[in-house]
């Protein structure tokens, strides 16, 4: 049997599982998400993902039709339901069912879908190696218009930015705000080890999507005694960097050995990259909300 998957309080198969065309999150991108990991039985991070869930569809005025305990007990059955031990979950509350203007308001109830299934970003070597990254001409949505902090179903940006990534031949691309400082990944954040053996990531102001896997980290950097600066910095801090990495749910922790075809110091992953790649390692195989009873 394949995956099951939530649809407004029941499951359907992968073949059986549709939303209306009519749906303002189909038309217009009208709706927010979030992806969310389990491991060893646990899911990560839940209360976080859920919040910013919340948080983000209060920003466009979206009303979720469950309580965040139940969206909560909703996303633990839809990977009990699956049997899924280590799974990627993706959320959807999307605007509904509307007509084909954009009035929000004629969409009277909200629809929420929920995936668990498994996701594989990149091929291991990358993590043990590093990836090659590329800085996208494409600039970050400014946050006066679309607020990078709302992670909204308007990801044209971002996949934009992942085809700037896919031309260059590599598999991710640093994006710049419109004022040059390095935002973020086109799913991921990014971090840097300066030559002060600092660690550097830019601060949430600039339009970045606060990630999840990012705060992570940097409680787990600073647990260890580095000094953690969440600091503006520019392509050029990226070039001279010591080390680099990005972070993110689906990617998790993965080194950057290259920029712009500027080799990060050695070429290969840092210590400090590889550190608190094993740290975030053995926090996410011990740490979440237990999936099954008596666990
Ligand atoms: N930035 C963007 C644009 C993303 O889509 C993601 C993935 N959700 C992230 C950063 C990383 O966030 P998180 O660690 O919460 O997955």
């Amino acid at each position: 049997m394949g995956i099951q998957i939530y649809i407004d309080g029941s499951y359907y198969s992968k073949e059986n599982a549709k939303i209306s065309v009519f749906d303002h999150g189909f038309l217009y991108g009208d709706g927010v998400f979030e992806g969310i990991r389990a491991y060893n039985g646990r899911i990560f991070k839940l209360r976080e993902h859920t919040e910013r869930l919340y948080e983000s569809a209060r920003h466009i005025l979206l009303q979720i039709p469950l309580s965040m305990e139940e969206l909560e007990d909703a996303t633990l059955d839809a990977v009990r339901k699956n049997n899924l031990r280590d799974a990627y979950i993706r959320t959807v509350v999307s605007r509904g069912v509307g007509d084909l203007g954009l009035d929000p308001q004629k969409c009277s109830r909200a629809t929420v879908v929920i995936i668990a299934d498994k996701i594989s970003l990149y091929p291991q070597e990358y993590y043990d190696q590093g990836l090659e990254v590329t800085t996208a001409v494409t600039r970050q949505r400014n946050a006066n218009s679309m607020e990078p902090r709302i992670k909204s179903l308007n990801y044209l940006n971002n996949i934009l930015v992942k085809t700037e990534a896919t031309h260059a031949g590599v598999m991710e691309a640093i994006v710049l705000n419109d004022q040059g400082y390095v935002v973020e990944g086109s799913g991921c954040n990014v971090f840097i080890v300066t030559k002060n053996g600092e660690l550097i990531t830019p601060p949430s102001y600039l339009g970045i999507l606060e990630g999840i896997t990012r705060n992570t980290v940097i409680e787990l950097a600073r647990e260890i005694g580095l000094t953690v600066k969440e600091n503006p910095f520019t392509r050029h801090d990226l070039y001279i960097a010591r080390e680099c990495f990005l972070t993110g749910t689906a990617a998790e922790l993965i080194p950057v050995t290259s920029i712009d075809k500027r080799i990060v110091a050695e070429g290969t992953p840092g210590p400090v990259t590889k550190n608190l790649q094993e740290k975030f390692h053995h926090y996410t195989q011990n740490n979440g909300t237990p999936v099954y009873p008596g666990e």
